[in-house]
């Protein structure tokens, strides 16, 4: 099976330029296609409220908190350190069998198969805030967080991520998303029959997913911005908690390779954390990290009067 551990620089991630004259984002979908939209994402909210009535009523089990938290981990694993930061960032290089796991696990967050959510991201941060840009809280907040799922944006791998369209493996676990997206409720089942599909489910599913949106809109919107990135991405920390590290948004835009978005001690990064055991354990290599010489070079540069 031919594995690109080393594709092709990323020769369209530019430093930004200043955000300017945009046109807005452009609504593709018929209406038709965002009403049943719209229903995948309202119906998890009923699905919680029912949820925590049954909490309410004490006819919640050990083993279903069990499930969503496992569940829940393992999902957003799939997304930061899989999805994210080792396959469109290339935060580090891993084995075969680690690879299939995570693209998996991202795969069952339901967040769309390993290549389009690569793809849609490369595009994000080519055009961080600019036009084109898939989720800029610029054409409105709600629009950022998942507005521009339901209005229908749709990802270029052409253009974004081409090397991701010859790794064969990628390309199987995009094709097979099905599949994985149905793992996630079928285990849950097998544990504990309906209950266990609510919680390890559905609601760990919304929970990741707006989780993973709040990066988006949030760290898009509220919090600090260290780096001048050209663009409106800021540090939140509520969002790292929840997310994994990647609330810590400024400085993955500032340094987007480096499998590290906590940047100090202070900056919580559970999945930097994982990575940085598999390092330990000798499971993956070259580990991209910001060295004391870059960040001091960044540091210079945007704090020196313009
Ligand atoms: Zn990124
Ligand atoms: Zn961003």
């Amino acid at each position: 099976m031919q594995v690109l551990e080393r594709p092709p620089e990323l020769e369209h991630v530019p430093e930004p330029e200043p955000i300017g004259e945009r046109a807005p984002f452009r609504v593709d979908n018929p209406f038709w296609m965002r009403a049943l939209l719209l229903v995948f994402v309202v119906a998890p909210l009923f699905a919680l409220g029912y949820a925590i009535w049954q909490l309410w009523q004490r006819e919640v089990f050990w083993i279903d908190i069990a499930l969503l938290v496992g569940f829940y981990t393992l999902a957003q694993i799939g997304v930061t350190v899989g999805y994210h930061r080792y396959l469109t960032h290339r935060g580090f290089v891993a084995p075969t069998w680690l690879k299939f796991t995570l693209l998996v696990l991202g795969s069952m967050a339901i967040e769309g198969p390993a290549l389009t959510w690569a793809s849609t991201h490369l595009e994000h941060h080519a055009k961080s805030d600019r036009e084109g840009d898939p989720h800029s809280p610029l054409d409105g907040f709600i629009h950022a967080h998942v507005g521009w799922i339901i209005d229908g944006f749709y990802h270029d791998s052409n253009k974004y991520g081409h090397w991701l369209e010859k790794d064969r493996m990628v390309m199987f676990v995009t094709r097979t998303f099905p599949i994985w997206v149905s793992l996630g409720f079928i285990i849950p089942y097998m544990v504990d029959g309906w209950r266990g599909v609510l919680w390890g489910g559905v609601v760990r599913m919304l929970l990741v997913q707006h989780v993973t949106w709040s990066v988006n809109s949030i760290c898009h919107t509220f919090g600090s911005r260290p780096f001048q990135t050209g663009d409106q991405s800021t540090n939140n920390w509520i969002v790292a908690l929840l997310a994994g590290g990647e609330g810590w948004h400024n400085n993955h835009h500032a340094f987007q390779r480096s499998a590290f978005h906590g940047l100090y001690w202070w900056q919580p990064d559970s999945s930097g954390w994982i990575i940085r055991g598999l390092e330990m354990l000798g499971i993956i290599r070259d580990v991209q990290r910001v060295t004391p010489e870059q960040m001091a070079k960044r540091m210079a540069r945007d704090t020196a009067p313009a």
